[in-house]
């Protein structure tokens, strides 16, 4: 009756403080206890999803935040250990967590991957500490190095950085001398972002000062490509940068509008039923909320079932985010939908000379569809 996704999101929702620029489902942490409480209650969470998902195998698993090294690694091993009995794990799962690098011991590294992690994604954001300042990061760029350095001592197979730009009063050599450190670093994968306001952020109400204009921002991001470029990185996603082979499997399963499961407060997945029906669920934010729901048995999913013009915006705003864009195979095999939906759009886009068909059979964005990315996704709106 039901798809059988391969990969599984795990929401930690609680950070030690609310950074100014964060619209993520996250928390500050103000009674400790919670997380005991929580890790038994996400595992409960866990059965019940295995329940329905029973014939799962999983390729990949992402624990993120909020910040997940606030559950130490006894709690990381209960959540792991119930996915393990509840679903099959593949053999060469990748198993991803987020940390945030402020004095974070080599000690609970080594006990985090005991546990089975084998991708640590490092939120770094900087390596400039007046910059991590402006945008109210708690450690420092030392924290981030002694970080990394640790996690290569202890043989994760892969490690992401992620890297802001476009930051208060950043300039483009500053800009340049994050993506230097970060090549000297060397990790396999780097996840490249922009800061965006968001609503209710407190930047938002608060504008910071000194914000790059959207040129600066533009030149920033053409230094920051040829160099990564120089380094043998290949930019494989619109903001994503890995070495041959370590692309992020998780993200890419989201970014080919794949089916994933969802446990933890805020978390949203997706599935498939027989016929093609494509559900998307999301559980309550709120973690209170969250955890009184699995307390009282009490679904804490809302249900949406995806409707054809749902379908084929929600598989634009992902997949043309890929430098490789996508095939007809592909959108016709993962939205159910005949690729005559979408033939006259592509056709109009292509006139613009914002997308083009390409002889290996893929659609893909120009380098002006990418330039407006979000213009373009938003064409499928009016699909
Ligand atoms: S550490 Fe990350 S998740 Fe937590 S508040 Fe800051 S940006 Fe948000």
């Amino acid at each position: 009756m039901f798809s059988h996704p391969s990969s599984i999101y795990v929401h930690l929702p609680w950070c030690r403080s609310k950074c100014p620029y964060c619209d993520f489902n996250s928390h500050v942490l103000n009674d400790e206890s919670r997380l005991n409480a929580y890790t038994k209650l996400i595992t409960k969470d866990i059965e019940n999803e295995a329940k329905k998902f029973k014939k799962s195998k999983l390729k990949t698993i992402f624990i993120g935040g909020g910040t997940p090294n606030l559950f130490g690694p006894i709690n990381i091993a209960k959540i792991f250990d119930s996915i393990n009995i509840n679903f099959h794990i593949e053999a060469d799962c990748e198993i991803t967590m987020e940390i945030n690098p402020d004095s974070i011991k080599k000690t609970k590294l080594i006990e985090y991957r005991s546990v089975g992690i084998n991708r640590l994604s490092i939120g770094a954001q900087s390596f400039n500490e007046k910059l991590l300042k402006s945008i109210g990061r708690d450690h420092s760029p030392k924290h981030i190095e002694s970080v990394f350095k640790a996690a290569n001592e202890v043989k994760f197979e892969s490690i992401n950085i992620d890297l802001m730009f476009g930051l208060p009063n950043q300039s483009r050599v500053m800009a340049k001398n994050d993506i230097k450190k970060i090549i000297d670093l060397s990790p396999e994968h780097i996840s490249y972002y922009q800061l965006t306001i968001e609503p209710n952020t407190k930047f938002f109400y608060d504008k910071p000062n000194g914000l790059p204009s959207s040129d600066k921002q533009n030149l920033i991001q053409e230094d920051c490509l040829n160099l990564l470029e120089k380094a043998g990185y290949e930019r494989y996603e619109i903001s994503a940068f890995s070495k041959k082979n370590f692309e992020c499997k998780h993200n890419l399963n989201y970014w080919k509008f794949g089916d994933y499961i969802a446990v933890g407060a805020g978390a949203h997945g997706k599935y498939r039923l027989t016929n093609d029906d494509m559900i998307r669920y999301q559980n309550a934010s709120n973690p209170n909320i969250y955890m009184k729901n699995i307390i009282s048995n009490k679904s804490s999913h809302k249900e949406k079932l995806l409707s054809n013009s749902d379908k084929i915006f929600e598989f634009m705003l992902n997949n043309l985010r890929l430098m490789s864009g996508f095939s007809i195979a592909h959108f016709e095999s993962a939205t159910g939908l005949k690729y005559d939906a979408i033939e006259k759009k592509l056709s109009e886009l292509n006139n613009l000379n914002l997308i083009k068909y390409y002889p290996s059979g893929y659609w893909k964005p120009t380098a002006l569809g990418f330039k407006f990315l979000d213009n373009l996704q938003c064409e499928f709106l009016k699909v």
